[in-house]
């Protein structure tokens, strides 16, 4: 392991392993037969590179895309690594080259398609030098189960059998228990172990706003991202190419992408996309498998994905460098029906159903009002509960004050029932409001008693009313005909006099806007550097993000290193890369920081310092400049959003074990010293990982801001 250590550090240029890569390394250089699940980004390739690079012998390395091959290649041969491809689109010099390269054991590592390993020649060659390692990539296409399924995966297992001294490694980002155990048993791996990693993709920050005016609200949103990359998913092959057309009339650099288009077109234009020669890419479903490009910043949903696999596939594809990035999507009703108008399309009785469970659990996920990591990641079968991420609208969002919202509840219920629960919110609002339509009048509904009884609030109200009501299960939406109905717990309200507590003011119809926090590094620098490093990949052929990725970037323009050493230093960058661009990066910071009399800021030793300059999480960069004596005034004016977010990150950063002063917090608080004290009583006796019980314990006239302050005081052991 520490052999592995050393690699890690000299050749990748990291300086401490993911979760889970150390222990799954471990596992393979024991020679066990390993399963890796684990996300998009998570730091799979490293867990098989790192032990061919120890191993005596060959590691073959199976992949379905001669495109993901062709960039682990150039992403090795980078960092000096010598890897072989054998494949039938190399020229016949290339494939001879890289034969020999087998052959006499300068590749450690051969990458391959499935398919070429039904030839004698391949498996002859195989056969004829030691093979240690077979790594099996995109493993889950070896499963019927899985939603990739490949045929010439299937014959991966006799393969197997031939080289039975070599280890398997099978990897995927993908897999249900049901596909982990298809590929345990397709791949004969016996005694294995699996690794299952998290969910969670802590730097995607994930919005879903209402959709009212899609193009405008895509624009607000490219603006705020000006000069990134990213990826706008649509529906369909029309939508694309109008929006890309509208898009680029605006002067925004972006290219479509669809099965509609010729295959030298498509290709043409993702290769733009992977070498950050166009901005944008807007594109159908049909756009993401074999990208690797590590520095997608945002994707934007213009519509409403199918099913939540893939939602998580397509937000995914942004910010495997680690760094922030923005998943916006955009929901609409109609949108659910234009799926469902789809779905219905299918034969198949059962697999009708099932895609419309799909879109259900869609739908409840973007309607959720509580963190949305929760429902997402819940959603894979793992746990989710941390009270708040962060990184979310619904944990960062306008600050929600819940408020009785008992009449209009009982408002929409009754008309629902008094039109037969049968319509959809549409048609019962417009009753609410008295809208006398065609519809209306010939179903004689102008002369129910609900009619025109709503008028206090308006459609978007209403409609967020109605959202909530779902969420609370006092009313059911057909997933197939959006009708609404009464539900067993709609009488409790109706009759039992429940109150019903909610919001009735509409936010958050425009994306957040989005201060960044996290660049705490210099960003005058960083698009220097970016600049230099698109030269030189125009130089040498190479997409950008193989040269160096963006967070390699963000860490020079965040310690200015001054020479070689420091250069080393620096995240991702590791001997041979140093040797390779150190002489042409360090001259742009050398002469920026002359320019601006700026100094050095040393990274400590290099193992520390993936904690140092990842960017920090906002609660906690807040968290330390309170504590250093900043006020949360003044914090909200920095950071533009209201006092309560302030106090929200603070409550977090002292849920994470962190203390803080707490007198200045005692002005912001609206209720009596004594009523404080007998909240804070309270605390002591509840486990105050929510604060709800405590609100409704003092009959919600403690408002939520007062007790967020009065946790943190309790919890930073003050009053
Ligand atoms: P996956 O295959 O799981 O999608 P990759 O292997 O492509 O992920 O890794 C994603 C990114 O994370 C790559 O840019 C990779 O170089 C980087 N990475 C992997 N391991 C580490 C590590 N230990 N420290 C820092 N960066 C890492
Ligand atoms: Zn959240």
């Amino acid at each position: 392991m520490d052999k592995a250590k050393t690699i890690l550090k000299n050749i990748f240029g990291y300086d401490s392993f993911r979760p889970l890569q150390k222990e799954i390394i471990g596992n393979v250089l024991l020679k066990n037969d390993t399963l890796v699940v684990m996300p998009t980004g998570g730091g799979k390739s490293i867990c098989y590179q790192i032990p061919a690079l120890l191993f005596e012998g060959l590691t073959v390395v199976i992949s379905p895309l001669i495109s993901l091959m062709k960039d682990q290649i150039t992403q090795l041969r980078q960092i000096g690594i010598n890897a072989a491809l054998l494949n039938s689109s190399l020229s016949s010099e290339e494939y001879k080259y890289n034969l020999e390269s087998v052959k006499n054991k300068t590749a450690k590592l051969l990458y391959i398609a499935p398919e070429s390993l039904a030839k004698e020649e391949i498996l002859n060659l195989l056969l004829s030098v030691s093979v240690d390692c077979i790594t099996v990539d995109e493993a889950h296409c070896i499963s019927e189960w899985g939603h990739d399924f490949r045929k010439d995966y299937r014959q991966l297992g006799s393969l197997r059998k031939k080289f039975s001294s070599a280890v398997c490694i099978g990897l995927t980002a993908t897999a249900t228990p049901r596909v982990q155990n298809d590929i345990v048993q397709n791949l004969e791996m016996k005694s294995h172990k699996r690794f299952l990693g998290s969910f969670d993709r802590e730097n995607l920050f994930l919005q879903i706003i209402p959709k009212q005016n899609p193009f405008e609200q895509t624009v607000s949103f490219l603006n705020e991202h000006k000069n990134q990359p990213g990826i706008i998913y649509c529906f369909s092959r029309k939508q694309v190419d109008a929006l890309h057309e509208k898009l680029s009339a605006l002067g925004f650099s972006t290219r479509p992408y669809h099965a509609g288009l010729s295959d030298d077109e498509r290709n043409l234009n993702q290769d733009l996309f992977t070498r950050d020669e166009i901005e944008i890419i807007i594109a159908t479903i049909a756009f993401g498998m074999g990208i690797n490009k590590s520095n997608v910043r945002f994707v934007v949903h213009y519509d409403l994905p199918k099913n939540i696999e893939s939602y998580y596939q397509e937000i995914g594809r942004s910010g495997r460098d680690g760094l922030r990035s923005d998943c916006l999507l955009l929901f609409s009703y109609s949108d659910i029906a234009k799926i469902n108008y789809f779905i219905d399309q299918k034969e198949n009785d059962s697999e009708r159903l099932s895609a419309k469970l799909h879109l259900e659990a869609m739908v409840k996920y973007s309607e959720s009002e509580i963190c949305r990591r929760v429902p997402l990641i819940n959603y894979f079968g793992e746990k989710y509960d941390n009270s708040n991420c962060g990184m979310c609208d619904n944990c960062l969002g306008d600050e929600k004050e819940k408020t009785d919202i008992t009449i209009y509840a009982q408002k929409f219920l009754s008309a629902v029932k008094r039109t037969g629960e049968i319509f959809g919110a549409g048609y019962v609002i417009d009753i609410l409001l008295g809208n006398d339509n065609d519809r209306i009048l010939s179903n004689a509904h102008h002369k129910l008693s609900v009619f025109g009884i709503g008028t206090e609030l308006n459609k978007k109200q209403w409609q967020l009313l109605v959202r909530q009501l779902i969420n609370k299960e006092l009313l059911s939406r057909d997933i197939e005909f959006g009708s609404l109905k009464h539900t067993p717990k709609t009488t409790n309200v109706l009759f039992k006099n429940e109150k019903v507590f909610g919001f009735i003011k509409v936010h958050k119809t425009s994306p957040a806007k989005l201060k960044r926090a996290d660049k705490s590094y210099d960003t005058a620098l960083f698009e220097l550097l970016r600049r230099k490093r698109k030269e030189l990949a125009e130089e040498r052929g190479i997409p950008p993000y193989i040269i160096f990725s963006d967070k390699t970037l963000a860490e020079m323009a965040y310690h200015y290193p001054a020479d070689e050493e420091s250069f080393l230093r620096i995240n991702g960058i590791g001997n041979k890369k140093a040797e390779s661009y150190g002489n042409i990066f360090l001259p742009v910071i050398k002469k920026y920081c002359a320019k601006n009399n700026i100094k050095e800021v040393r990274a400590q030793i290099k193992t520390n310092t993936t904690k140092n300059h990842q960017p920090e999480k906002r609660h906690t960069v807040i968290g330390k400049s309170f504590k250093a004596g900043a006020s949360i005034d003044r914090l909200a004016e920095e950071y533009q959003v209201t006092k309560q977010t302030i106090v929200r990150h603070l409550a977090k950063f002292v849920d994470e074990g962190n203390k803080i002063k707490t007198e200045s917090l005692l002005n912001d608080l609206s209720i009596p010293r004594d009523k404080q004290q007998m909240v804070i009583e309270e605390f002591s006796k509840e486990s105050i990982s929510s604060l709800k019980p405590v609100y409704y314990k003092f009959n919600q006239e403690v408002s939520y801001d007062d007790l967020y302050i009065l946790r943190i005081i309790f919890k930073s052991g003050n009053l």
